[in-house]
């Protein structure tokens, strides 16, 4: 077998059999092949597409192409909760320690920025002393005492992934709902968990901005999860706008926990409880959906949600006052609130370009080798539907110096448009999506 005869065959739109997406994902893995003709054969699929038999049989080439995270001695039923990227997303610092606190073991193993959209590690380096970075060891004990943690890579999970979502990268492939569904289960099938929530964002920030695509990505997951003998279930959720109201690494865990304490409310909160009741509903904590909503929302109103986001922080080397004083988080020099400047109503954001303008300012990477800023990002003040004034606050933005202070303002103004008339609120919940079949909001 060789690769040009695999990329001759996808060529010609035929299906792959199981062999050679094998052969393929540890050329991958192992840099076997030129990457020229891995290219090659991945713009052949994102082309031609593939059949659910080959994109199944390419996740689990991929997940078997290095380690996978063995959990089994963490008692319980571990669940894992994925999202596919968006901006103000930062449901995992939510709920986390909310399904911990009822009784959920929760094995986390997040990723960093991508683009437009923001990293959970990022996020959580941004308190003072935390570190990601933990031994399988380390990380296995931490769950197994305290019931959570939040971690990098341990081992080298899914390697065939890194090469391959590189290349796509940089030849405009990662469009393609076959190799969004193989990239992103064989991660999550080799990082140990017994079941997995996914996290399907649709909208104007999401990977896939069609309800369509983002339903047939989503059904594609489950069905791939399901056949790996993961129970799987994702729920489709609006991206039309920032998830939260807080946008850079910092602000959002400072919106996280203002959410554990019960201080904020909103779309944030209501998607990570969503999610959060799918998590406890597959590991056996709650018997309907219903009754993990109450159980977590129980555990947000005792201040149990807030305590173990505490333990965590402990445990990973982090100062966890920040938990009662959000003021020790980084703080940027320049803070500035920025007004609306006309009557009407939100119509609708360009919240792709939302996300660039935080990662503009230091939030996220423009290139690999940069660092992140966690203090910069802003606070969005209003949300689609919203009726405002020229006095109306737009953004309360938080930078490094006042050039990008005023680069941001430029960046947000132009990703908001507005309407003379009122304007419908953006749709949050969209569909949910199980072995059961799917179920529309
Ligand atoms: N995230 C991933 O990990 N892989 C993709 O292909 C897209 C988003
Ligand atoms: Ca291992």
């Amino acid at each position: 077998m060789t690769m040009l005869e695999i990329i001759e065959k996808k060529k010609l739109g035929r299906e792959l059999n199981r062999e050679e997406l094998r052969f393929f994902a540890d050329a991958a893995a192992k840099h076997s092949a030129p990457d020229y003709q891995l290219a090659a054969l991945l713009m052949a699929i994102r082309l031609n597409g593939m059949t659910d038999q080959e994109t199944a049989d390419l996740t689990l080439a991929m997940r078997d192409s290095g380690d996978t995270a063995d959990l089994s001695s963490i008692p319980g039923i571990k669940v894992d909760k994925h999202s596919t990227g968006g901006v103000g997303d930062t449901t995992t610092l939510v709920l986390a320690p909310l399904v911990a606190a009822c009784g959920a073991p929760v094995a986390k193993m997040s990723g960093r920025g991508l683009g437009h959209t923001g990293g959970t590690l990022d996020k959580l380096e941004s308190i003072p002393g935390l570190t990601v970075s933990l031994s399988e060891q380390d990380f296995l004990q931490q769950v197994r005492e305290i019931g959570v943690a939040v971690v990098g890579q341990t081992g080298e999970l899914a390697p065939a992934d890194k090469t391959l979502y590189a290349l796509r990268d940089v030849i405009s492939a990662v469009d393609s709902i076959p190799l969004i569904v193989s990239s992103i289960l064989s991660k999550k099938l080799a990082s140990g968990s017994d079941a997995i929530v996914l996290d399907v964002k649709t909208g104007s920030g999401a990977l896939m901005q069609s309800l369509e695509d983002s339903i047939r990505l989503a059904r594609l997951m489950v069905s791939v999860g399901t056949l790996a003998k993961k129970p799987t279930a994702a729920l489709i959720t609006g991206m039309d706008q920032p998830l939260g109201t807080h946008v850079g690494n910092a602000l959002e865990v400072k919106e996280a926990i203002d959410i554990l304490s019960g201080r904020a409310g909103g779309d944030l909160k209501e998607v990570s409880l969503s999610l959060g009741s799918q998590m406890l509903t597959l590991a056996g904590k709650a018997k309907t959906t219903e009754e993990g909503r109450r159980l977590l929302e129980n555990a947000l109103e005792s201040g149990a949600g807030l305590e173990k986001l505490k333990q965590m922080i402990r445990a990973q080397g982090g100062d966890p006052a920040v938990c009662d004083d959000v003021s020790l988080l980084p703080q940027a020099p320049v803070k500035k609130t920025v007004l609306c400047g006309v009557s009407g109503y939100v119509r609708a954001m360009d919240t792709t370009a939302l996300g660039t303008a935080a990662q503009r300012m230091g939030a996220g990477r423009l290139r690999k080798e940069d660092s992140v800023d966690y203090s910069v990002g802003y606070v969005l003040k209003v949300r689609i539907g919203d009726q405002v004034t020229p006095e109306t606050p737009l953004a309360e933005l938080h930078a490094k110096t006042e050039a990008d202070a005023e680069e941001a303002e430029r960046a947000v103004r132009a990703a908001v448009a507005w309407s003379g008339e009122p304007c419908p609120r953006a749709k949050l919940f969209h569909a949910l999506i199980n072995a059961d079949g799917m179920t529309l909001a």
